[in-house]
This record gives C-alpha cells, sequence and structure tokens, in this order.
C-alpha cells in the first residue's frame, strides 16, 4: 500500500526553480579570471541554466550524456550544472590540476561529448586536444560574448537562445553529475551522483546543525567546484537562498577583498586556502569583515589554525568527507553544553571531524571486521552508509564496493567518541606501524606546523630494523625562519607521545601536493623508502 502523498520526483531541476522563485534578487557575484566583477542573482542563474539546457539539445546532447567542466568557480560554471541536469545530462567536472594523462584518461573513460573550459585552460586542452576521443564540442566557458580565436563561446551559444524551456523529467535515481576521485592506486574511478542523492544531501547541508545556511548567508566557497562539487554547496545554497559569491582567482587578497565588500558570513575551503588568506591579513592588517563561520576539510584542520579563526571569533566547522560520500560524512558543529567549555575545550572539540548528520551511518571495525566500541580509544577502519555514500564506481567492471548491508570502507582510520563525535586518525596507508603499534602521521604534522618556522610538515613511516618503521618527519620552513631539528622535536615532546617523537626531521624546500591542494603521502613514501634515519 501507498501512502496519501504527491509524487514528486527530487530532482536538482526543483532545487533551482525554488531558488528562482523564492529567492530570485538574491545575488550572485562572480570574481571573473579576467579580475572583473560580475552580478547576476539565483533567476538570472535559472534564465541562463534554461537557455544553457535549449544549447545543449541543439548540439544534440541527450539524457545521459557526459558533459565535460574544466574550470574554476564562476557563474557561468553554476548555471551549466543546472542546464545539463535540466535535459537530464550528467555534469562531469573534471580537476584542471590533474596530469594530462590522468585527464585524458578520465574524460575518456566518461566518454564526455561537450567540453566547457575556461581560457586560462586553453593551452591544455590544446595539449590534449587530439587524445580526447569522444568531445564532439568544445567551448570556451568564461570568454567574452563575441568570442574571438577558434571556439564559440557559452554565453554567445546561451544567448541565442530565448530560455523558454521545460525541465526533461525522469526519475530521482537518474544521475546528474560525475567527479572522479584522484584515486591513490590505479586509475581514477568515477563517482556518479544522483538527482536524488544530491537534493538531500542539500537539504541536509543548509541545517543549523550542518553549515547552518540561510537567506541571510553570504557563501563564498573557495573549494572549488571540481572538488565534490565544491562540497555540495551550489545546491545548498540554491534550496536556502543563500547569496553566492564565486572566485575564479585564488589569491589571499582577491578573497580577502570579496569578505570585505560583498559581506561574507560563510565561506569553505582545505586547509592550504586560509593560509594565503592569513598572509595577506598578517600583511596589511585586514579582519574577517562579517564572517561567521568556515568550513574545513578535505584534510584535517591544523589546532594552530583553528585557534587563530576561533580567537577572531569565527567559529570552524570541522568537516570530514570523501568524493565517495557527496562529500558530507561528518561535521564538527556545537555541542549542546558549548557555552559552559573552556577556549581549550571547544578547540579540542574542533580538532575532531564531528558528528554525523541524519542521513549517514558510520562505525568503525577491527581488520577482522568486528565492529569497535564508540569509546574514543578504539581504533580502525572507518566505514560509512547512506543514500548519498558510494554504492558502485562508475563503469566500473569490479562491480559493486560496499561490503555487507551497504557499508562502504573508507580508507580512513578513526575512533568515535561516546558522544559520536568521529576522530580521523590516519589514512589507512599513511599509518606508521612502529613496533606493531600505530603512530598517526596526521597528529604529528599537524602538531608540527604549530611549532614557530614551521610552514608545512609531512610525517612519513621509514624502513627501521628493530621496530619496522620508524617516523621521518619533512619539514618546510616558514621564509626566513631560523630553526633546527632539536627545535622541533623539542616542541613536539609534550604535545605527542614519546614513542611517536620523529627519528629525523629533516627540512626540505618544498613538499609535493595532489590536485586537491593535499600533501602527496603517497609520491613521499615512494621517494623515502629506502631512505636511512641518521
Ligand atoms: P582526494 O584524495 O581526491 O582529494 P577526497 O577529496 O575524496 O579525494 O578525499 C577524501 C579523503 O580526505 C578522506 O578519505 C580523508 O582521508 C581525507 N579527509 C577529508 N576530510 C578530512 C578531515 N576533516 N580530516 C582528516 N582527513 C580528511
Amino acid at each position: 500500500m501507498l501512502g496519501g502523498m504527491q509524487d514528486a520526483q527530487l530532482r536538482v531541476t526543483n532545487i533551482i526553480d525554488h531558488a528562482a522563485r523564492e529567492h530570485g534578487h538574491r545575488e550572485i557575484v562572480t570574481y571573473w579570471a579576467d579580475r572583473t566583477i560580475g552580478r547576476t542573482n539565483w533567476a538570472g542563474i535559472h534564465e541562463d541554466a534554461r537557455k544553457c539546457a535549449q544549447a545543449l539539445l541543439k548540439l544534440g546532447m541527450t539524457k545521459g550524456d557526459r558533459i565535460a567542466t574544466l574550470a574554476m568557480n564562476h557563474a557561468h560554471h553554476l548555471a551549466s550544472w543546472y542546464g545539463i541536469a535540466g535535459i537530464g545530462g550528467v555534469v562531469h567536472t573534471v580537476n584542471p590540476r590533474l596530469f594530462a594523462e590522468q585527464l585524458i584518461y578520465i574524460m575518456n573513460h566518461a566518454e564526455d561529448r561537450v567540453l566547457l573550459f575556461d581560457k586560462a585552460f586553453e593551452p591544455l586542452v590544446e595539449a590534449i586536444k587530439p587524445q580526447l576521443k569522444t568531445i564532439e564540442h568544445f567551448i570556451l566557458f568564461d570568454g567574452p560574448i563575441d568570442g574571438e580565436g577558434d571556439y564559440p563561446t557559452f554565453r554567445a551559444l546561451i544567448d541565442a537562445e530565448d530560455g523558454d524551456f521545460e525541465w526533461v523529467t525522469g526519475d530521482e535515481r537518474e544521475p546528474c553529475g560525475l567527479c572522479y576521485t584522484s584515486g591513490t592506486t590505479g586509475n581514477p574511478k568515477g563517482v556518479l551522483y544522483e538527482h536524488r542523492s544530491n537534493v538531500i544531501h542539500a537539504i541536509t547541508e543548509g541545517q543549523p546543525d550542518a553549515m547552518n545556511l540561510s537567506t541571510r548567508s553570504v557563501m563564498l566557497p573557495i573549494v572549488p567546484m571540481f572538488h565534490a562539487n565544491a562540497w555540495g554547496l551550489p545546491f545548498a545554497c540554491a534550496v536556502t537562498g543563500s547569496k553566492m559569491v564565486f572566485s575564479a582567482v585564488n589569491e589571499g587578497e582577491v578573497l580577502c577583498d570579496l569578505v570585505q565588500n560583498e559581506g561574507v558570513t560563510h565561506s569553505a575551503g582545505v586547509p592550504t586556502v586560509w593560509l594565503a588568506m592569513f598572509a595577506h591579513m598578517d600583511a596589511t592588517g585586514v579582519d574577517y569583515g562579517k564572517l561567521e563561520m568556515v568550513v574545513i576539510g578535505g584534510s584535517a584542520a591544523p589546532r594552530a589554525m583553528i585557534e587563530r579563526f576561533m580567537h577572531a571569533g569565527v567559529y570552524v566547522l570541522h568537516a570530514w568527507g570523501m568524493t565517495e560520500t557527496s562529500p558530507i560524512g561528518t561535521i564538527g558543529q556545537r555541542p549542546y553544553n558549548w557555552e559552559e567549555l573552556s577556549f581549550d575545550e571547544k578547540v579540542d572539540i574542533i580538532c575532531k571531524q564531528g558528528r554525523t548528520p541524519f542521513g549517514v551511518e558510520i562505525r568503525v571495525v577491527d581488520d577482522d571486521g568486528n565492529v569497535l566500541p564508540r569509546d574514543g580509544e578504539s581504533s580502525g577502519r572507518l566505514q560509512v552508509r547512506g543514500p548519498w555514500i558510494l554504492d558502485q564506481y562508475f563503469q566500473d567492471e569490479s562491480g559493486k564496493c560496499v561490503g555487507e548491508d551497504n557499508w562502504f570502507d573508507t580508507g580512513d582510520v578513526s575512533v568515535i567518541h561516546p558522544d559520536g563525535v568521529m576522530q580521523i586518525t590516519d589514512r589507512a596507508k599513511d599509518v606508521i606501524k612502529s613496533g606493531g603499534e600505530w603512530i598517526s602521521s596526521i597528529e604529528l604534522e599537524n602538531a608540527a606546523v604549530g611549532c614557530p618556522g614551521v610552514a608545512e610538515a609531512a610525517a612519513v613511516g621509514v624502513y627501521h630494523p628493530k621496530w619496522d618503521e620508524r617516523p621521518l618527519l619533512l619539514v618546510v620552513k616558514k621564509d626566513g625562519a631560523d630553526i633546527e631539528a632539536d627545535d622541533v622535536v623539542g616542541y613536539l615532546t609534550d604535545k605527542v607521545a614519546k614513542w611517536w617523537l620523529p627519528d629525523e626531521v629533516k627540512f626540505v624546500d618544498e613538499l609535493p601536493h595532489t590536485a586537491t591542494g593535499k600533501i602527496l603521502k603517497r609520491a613521499l613514501r615512494e621517494e623515502y623508502k629506502d631512505y636511512k634515519l641518521e
């Protein structure tokens, strides 16, 4: 028997219809790559999306087709997401920071038919074009209306349409987005998002105990739209009718100016982006304006960074997730007794990765698959399940990638505290196994970046004849810093267990990073695998 409610499918096009109808005047601001500022609003995005849908149909695109974007954050990118979804298509957000071979692999694997790309990536597109087997149309995304050069522009293409268009409808479980994970082993793998998963993820994201979004919020997502859908924010902010501020340029000065001038209340990005903002603030003395909250995720937020924001009255929402989890897994919102806590207790809480919102379930298991207690001590593999969690990678021959009862193994190592707060202790492959016990490379690194003079740090396990592995700490000094290895070890002495202290601190000029700005541990493990500790 069915109930008595209406059969309304949850599709992302409903989100943009709602935003345009109820919050049509709420602004969408773009700082373009040519350093001009553009302004539209949710009604304008809605219109551009409908025109985009018409233009795509004219190009012969149809339901289920993959349309790739190679682009930074801007209003055209936003409109295209809804336009592509509006013909039942799949927007494939490609990360321009990947290597050429990876870009070629994923666009061929996805069988993309159109590529929308920013002018800044034109040389990259030219270089890989001969090897892109399925792309029929190359369109310049952020170029001028008339277009110069070899490619039609998005603006010209959509402005040839009248916007009189009804969205293509269908089942809510049809796909509408595709994002490949960097792939720590083998080729990148595609995560195929659905209308339904994106809609319920967006509704959840705006909640007070998640990102606390409303029509009064002004959100500047620094996290790129090609990184797990900018963490779903272009959908969540349309649900709540928030103002959005996009920047195609990620420079500290530009971001600080946008925060000041646009009244930004919320922002979101991986830890490294905030360092550029801090540097600009230190140099100029500008403050945080109306900023209330920053979402930090993608890798662990270092304590020193959390303290700096919290001292300035900016709440740090430390979140954990992955491309496979859409990406919200856990969120560090304030517990009920927040006001009773000391500053240090508050920071202790924010250093952890938070609780799950309704919709996500988590558990920690040992190597034999036994479920471990939520005692804050039992450390094991973090597993997760729910309606916006991956079931199966796109066109992957190995089939479903979840275990019994749909539990997806994240590859992260964590503990869960009795109050439900989850704490990542490491990636399974990054833990340093010393004498049968585990040392968390993340904790060592995060403690080390609190040391004066340290800009960045990475801990890797290096072969040791007695203990199997011992930690080597690679450190990049801040410009002009005068520190020795002993200073770093001395600083760490009361921050981590004695047996965790690195056997050697080695200063390096730079550390390798992944396409999403994280330290590339895999490359470091490879480079230092035969390293002889001093
Ligand atoms: P990629 O490796 O391609 O960047 P993801 O962005 O999906 O892929 O990365 C997900 C991983 O990032 C998680 O499995 C986890 O290891 C790490 N991560 C994400 N958020 C946090 C966090 N708040 N603290 C620690 N690690 C995190």
